[in-house]
């Protein structure tokens, strides 16, 4: 048996252009121009790469991109600043600080500050307690488009065993909440899970967000599972830089019924889910409806 192969890099052009239609809907028929702020601080030169990617998506979707650089030693006061002057600005619906930042600096002062109606990060506490009880909740990128995948290939997810390896509160949490919310039977695994194998043999659905390159192989995979792999590693191959995920692929494809690649598919989703996010943050502020299949 081999898994069928989710490609999630075509599964976010599809989502772009649901955004993409959106937002010339927003225009023509409201004269709402949705806008996304993206803050860099310092000049890392993947969060330049990352940052440059997010405003090319954002215009090719019709939408405005503000973009703020900020020198690595900023201090807080002026990077607080600036969040303050995009919260009261009402062309800017998405504000995202990118992170990591340099060490003078405090990501969870940083997101606390972000007005959680604009934090289309999802990382804001108000958000993440929304998510939690049932609320209308800005969702974070990553676990939404996981969700999208999963609706896509599954249908309903009722009644399924869902296990998700890691409990960051960026990926891990969130995607179990929004597996929750679609009532799985949820189980979060992470460092100190005992057995791991055995527990992620009793998924129906596997999330594995790890950040440890291939760690999940065919052995951990109940037969026909549907296995999402959210990681992102670089790892030395060849005397090149190659890209895996969490899941060990080679084994996994065997066992599984329906697996995402790395790269090409949990990571385009993301940012598609990023500008779906800011057309939903944009409707919400006007007191528009929320835009069908963008949101959780
Ligand atoms: P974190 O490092 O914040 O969290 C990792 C989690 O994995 C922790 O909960 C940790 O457990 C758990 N873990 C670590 N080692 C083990 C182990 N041996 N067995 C079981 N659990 C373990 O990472 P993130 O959640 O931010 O990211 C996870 C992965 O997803 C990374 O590869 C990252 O690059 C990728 N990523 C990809 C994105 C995308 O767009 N595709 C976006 C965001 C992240 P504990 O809490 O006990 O320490």
């Amino acid at each position: 048996m081999s898994a069928t192969i989710i490609d999630g890099k075509a599964f976010a052009a599809t989502v772009r252009a649901r955004v993409a239609a959106h937002v010339a809907r927003l225009k023509s028929e409201y004269g709402i121009a949705p806008g996304l702020a993206v803050v860099l601080v310092g000049n890392d030169p993947a969060s330049e790469v990352y940052v440059r990617n997010k405003g090319i998506a954002t215009r090719e979707t019709g939408m405005q991109s503000f973009e703020h650089k900020l020198p690595a030693d900023v201090p807080a006061a002026t990077l607080y600043a600036l969040i303050d002057r995009l919260n009261a600005d009402p062309t800017v619906h998405g504000i995202l600080v990118q992170f990591p930042v340099p060490s003078q600096l405090s990501e969870a002062e940083i997101v606390a500050r972000i007005d959680p109606a604009k934090d289309v990060d999802g990382l804001h506490v108000l958000n993440a307690g929304l998510l939690a009880t049932g609320g209308r909740a800005m969702v974070s990128c990553t676990p939404l488009g996981c969700l999208m995948l999963l609706r896509d290939q599954l249908g309903s997810l009722s009644g399924m065993n869902a296990v998700v390896v890691g409990r960051s509160n960026l990926v891990g949490k969130p995607m179990a909440q929004l597996l929750l919310r679609e009532s799985c039977t949820v189980t979060i695994a992470h460092s100190r899970t005992r057995d791991l194998a055995a527990v992620c043999r009793g998924a129906d659905i596997l999330v594995a967000a790890v950040g440890r390159p291939r760690m999940i192989t065919g052995e951990f995979i109940k037969p026909g599972a549907t296995v999402i792999d959210v990681g992102i590693n670089r790892i030395a191959h060849d005397g090149k830089t190659r890209l895996v995920g969490d899941v060990d692929f080679a084994s996994a494809v065997a066992v599984a019924g329906a697996i995402t690649p790395v790269p090409g598919g949990v990571g385009p989703m993301t940012i598609a889910c990023l500008l779906a996010n800011t057309v939903t943050a944009a409707c919400r502020a006007n007191g528009l409806d929320e835009p069908e299949g963008l949101t959780a």
